[in-house]
């Protein structure tokens, strides 16, 4: 089993961001860092829009992702304060949850994840893509109500579990809450806002888009580039909260960080609400042929519940609503969410399509009929 603090790093906060209260010292190196940043021919972009892609969906194999970032900080202060477990809650495909179970397995913490599905009996837990790699990472599965909210249904139930595990073990058990989204978490767009600097980002981009969704990636790009001064346009595409929501958070977050009052909402980023569609991880057809479109001309996969949203979003605003960007170049930072290609929505769509294109061809043994 890991040694845990075998893995703490020391870590100095860009100078920009080292005055916010309770700054980290301390991380874990989670990520392959820094990712690539490169063109990207996205089908239907307005004439003369340019985009490019860092590819946040490299920051690993199986632990990949956004939530990578925020792991390398959340986890770090879990084994600063000597806990044994961490618990984090999401929806059953959670990318944040399964990303914590690998992470821990790697660190060797014990992972418990609150997962929301109505479910009735626990063989019916999905055991495909995100909980399949759950489930081999040896995680804790609670399976809680979909409906549970966040500060009147899990955060209760992760305070008893994490009693419950202090009296059955007498260890301690970290607390996270969805998407890794609180003050420690959000240093991992922070750090990556760093990162985008030494990639000269301010001086080769008008604009930055990412998938939004519990709302840190958000916060700490937006941060990092309102403490730098840099200009560039911040664009949420949101895919699973309303402006109210990301109005509240953000106030949460500059209270903790010593900030209260200093910015809003709307100075430092733009809430795209567009493309959250029928609602959180619910396709249209759409959607699922954008998905496709996007894979087949250009290699980048898009899953349905984050990425694919958001960029079918970006693309429709940058058409519709030009002048919400502050220019022509634009990078688009893909959060990964790989695996929610494999929950199952999207075979039915690609055995179809794939079906009538003529793309899959038959050649029985025996035949000199060559069938193309
Ligand atoms: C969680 C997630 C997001 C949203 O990031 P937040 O920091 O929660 O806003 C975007 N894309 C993917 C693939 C994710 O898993």
């Amino acid at each position: 089993m890991a040694v845990a603090e075998e893995f703490l790093t020391p870590y100095n906060p860009p100078s920009w961001a080292c005055h916010l209260k309770d700054a980290p010292s301390q991380k874990v190196s989670l990520a392959n860092l820094p990712t690539p940043i490169h063109r990207w021919y996205l089908p239907g972009l307005p004439e003369g829009v340019e985009v490019y892609i860092k590819r946040d969906d490299m920051t690993g194999c199986a632990l990949t992702g956004n939530k990578v970032r925020k792991l390398e900080f959340l986890l770090a202060a879990a084994i600063q304060e000597n806990s044994k477990h961490v618990v984090t809650c999401g929806g059953v495909q959670s990318n944040h949850c399964r990303a914590t179970a690998v992470a821990a397995a790697q660190l060797g913490l014990k992972c418990h994840l609150m997962l929301k599905s109505d479910i009735q009996d626990a063989k019916d837990l999905s055991s495909v893509g995100n909980t399949l790699l759950d489930q081999l990472s040896g995680a804790n599965i609670y399976n809680v109500p979909k409906k549970s909210l966040l500060n009147s249904d899990l955060i209760p139930r992760m305070d008893a579990l994490a009693e419950s595990i202090r009296k059955r073990t007498g260890e301690k058990c970290y607390k996270i809450p969805t998407g890794g989204s609180d003050n420690v978490g959000v240093w991992g767009y922070i750090n990556a806002f760093s990162e985008l600097q030494g990639q000269g980002v301010a001086e080769r981009f008008d604009d930055i888009a990412f998938a939004c969704g519990s709302g840190g990636t958000a916060e700490g790009l937006a941060l990092g580039n309102y403490l730098t001064k840099s200009s560039l346009g911040i664009h949420g595409l949101v895919v699973s909260a309303y402006k109210q929501y990301y109005k509240e958070h953000l106030e949460n977050v500059l209270l903790n960080f010593g900030m209260e009052g200093e910015v809003k909402l709307a100075d430092i980023f733009d809430t795209v609400e567009g493309p959250i569609g029928l609602g959180y991880g619910l396709s249209t057809d759409e959607e699922l042929e954008f998905i496709m479109e996007v894979s087949q001309k250009t290699g980048i996969f898009l899953d349905p519940v984050y990425t694919g949203k958001a960029v079918l979003g970006l693309v429709k605003e940058l058409k519709s609503n030009p002048s919400r960007f502050h220019g022509n170049r634009i990078l688009y930072i893909h959060t990964g969410g790989v695996f929610g290609m494999f929950d199952g929505r999207l075979e039915d769509k690609v055995k179809n399509d794939v079906l009538s294109q003529n793309n899959i061809h038959l050649w029985p043994s025996g035949s000199d009929q060559c069938p193309l």
